[in-house]
């Protein structure tokens, strides 16, 4: 839509309220209102203030000042408020120099477009995430014992408190046989179906909703794929969606990957596809039908895994779900076959529109637009320097002796290894300028200061079992 367009669509809707979307370093959306009288064309050149200085990862206090600017193409009627609300994602621009803020992840994203567009391989990256992401009834803090916060939930009752043996489960799922028997043992269709509905009507292509593995009321939802920016900011619609939905049900949603000891994490499996001139590039004859340039593509992503888990995995929960025995890969291996390697190729289809990589490791506790721009750029690192990805892994990785191992490097084992690996590789994510020096070191200090230590440093529940009495 142009910002006529979108004024005519406001009116038509009856919106009397503009709401403002953008996103703070880590990755949640933040917002601020105006009534409709605030808004008209010049407000998509001119922008609106707000105190930079107060969002999480930004702008120091001397240098606080900063504009939202509304982007026309995203503009959409909001599905939950009740006063009728246009919604719209912005860029963030700096007052003075008129410039898009470096650190704004969705400027990052547009680089990574034009990146992309600069270099002449392709003209578009198409991505496919799967979010995993669990329900439960509530999140209560048990202050008379030491677990702190535990889940509760209507499957199994108290969570990471431990277990009776062997119980009559009635309808419940039994342990990691939550993929997926109909009714009443999915609980939750209803609710996940709601979900659907809503993104359809922000516009969002879906493809499936089931439920997952875990039995805790573990979801998935799949978009239909979309390019690089646009999955960015449909991300954003559809956790604010799925939390929104669950809250209106009195349940709550946590997309962290791993919070139920013993059972599967949420994984955010990302596909990957660059085109050029309406044709797929990662179609061929290679292996598992693939191209040269896709097995290159390939080959970037595993040389440089290690580093993107710090951006794609940027969490200290992250890195507990990355183990072996719960579908999540642990070995940096590719395979068409096999789903504990980090990249699969999927061959559901033999078309060569449908050619693409599934890279398993990231999960949805990510920044959506940081994730895709440094798996893209990872993935032109590989083709601009023809990395070769080496031979696929078809054989079940977490069945292979520690010998056969050796030589499969694995994934980080914790947040901590993975900002070490970014801060000796990031070159690749430099070109372009797509991430700046002072986004990847902001990002390091961040997230050392604000996760990694104050966890490290924290007395954790489970020591006190082991310890107490000592
Ligand atoms: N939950 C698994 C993960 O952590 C994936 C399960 C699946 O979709 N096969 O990646
Ligand atoms: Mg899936
Ligand atoms: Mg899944
Ligand atoms: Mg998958």
């Amino acid at each position: 839509m142009t910002p006529k367009e979108v004024l005519a669509y406001a009116k038509e809707n009856g919106a009397q309220m503009v709401d403002f979307r953008f996103l703070d370093f880590p990755g949640i959306w933040q917002h601020f209102t105006v009534p409709i009288s605030e808004f008209d064309e010049s407000s998509f050149e001119d922008g609106y203030g707000f105190d930079g200085s107060s969002i999480r990862g930004w702008a120091p206090i001397n240098a606080s000042d900063m504009l939202v600017v509304p982007d026309p193409t995203t503009a959409v009627m909001d599905p939950f408020f009740k006063v009728p609300t246009l919604t719209v994602i912005c860029n963030i621009v700096d007052p003075v120099t008129k410039e898009k803020y470096s650190r704004d992840p969705r400027h990052i994203a547009q680089k990574a477009e034009e990146y992309l567009k600069f270099t002449g391989i392709g003209d578009t990256a198409y991505i496919g995430p799967e979010a995993e992401f669990f329900i439960f009834d509530d999140i209560r803090y048990d202050s008379s014992a030491h677990f702190g916060y535990y889940f509760v939930d209507s499957v199994e009752g108290i969570w990471n408190t431990g277990r009776e043996e062997n119980p009559n489960l009635g309808y419940k799922p039994r342990h990691k046989e939550g993929y997926f028997p109909v009714p009443p043992t999915d609980s939750q269709q209803d609710l996940r179906t709601e979900m659907v509905l809503m993104m359809q009507k922000v516009g969002i292509a879906v493809e499936c909703q089931h439920h997952e593995v875990a039995t805790a009321g573990q979801a998935e939802i799949d978009m239909r794929f979309a390019p690089l920016v646009k999955m960015g900011d449909q991300l954003m619609w559809f956790k604010y969606i799925i939390k929104n939905v669950a809250r209106n049900h009195g349940k709550t949603v946590t997309f962290m990957p791993k919070p139920i000891y013993g059972d599967n994490g949420s994984g955010m499996h990302t596909h990957l596809s660059i085109w050029k001139d309406g044709q797929p590039l990662f179609a061929g004859d290679k292996y598992a039908g693939l191209s040269d340039t896709a097995l290159y593509a390939v080959g970037g992503i595993l040389k440089h895994a290690a580093a993107l888990c710090a951006i794609t995995n940027p969490t200290t929960n992250s890195y507990k779900r990355l183990v072996p025995g719960y579908e999540a890969p642990v070995n940096l291996a590719y395979s068409s076959r096999n789903r504990s390697a980090s990249i699969r190729i999927p061959m559901y289809s033999a078309s060569p529109k449908a050619k693409r990589i599934e890279v398993r490791f990231p999960d949805p506790s990510c920044n959506g637009y940081l994730a895709f721009s440094a798996l893209l750029m990872a993935a032109l690192d590989g083709i601009e320097n023809r990395i070769d990805p080496g031979e696929p892994l078809d054989k079940d990785i977490y069945s292979l002796s520690p010998e056969e191992l050796a030589d499969v490097p694995s994934t980080p084992g914790s947040l901590e290894e993975a900002l070490k690996a970014l801060e000796a590789d990031h070159e690749f994510l430099l070109k372009g300028d797509v991430f700046t020096q002072d986004v990847i070191e902001t990002w390091i200090e961040y997230k050392r200061s604000r996760e990694v230590d104050p966890v490290r440093l924290r007395p954790h529940p489970y020591e006190f079992m082991l310890y107490y009495d000592i």
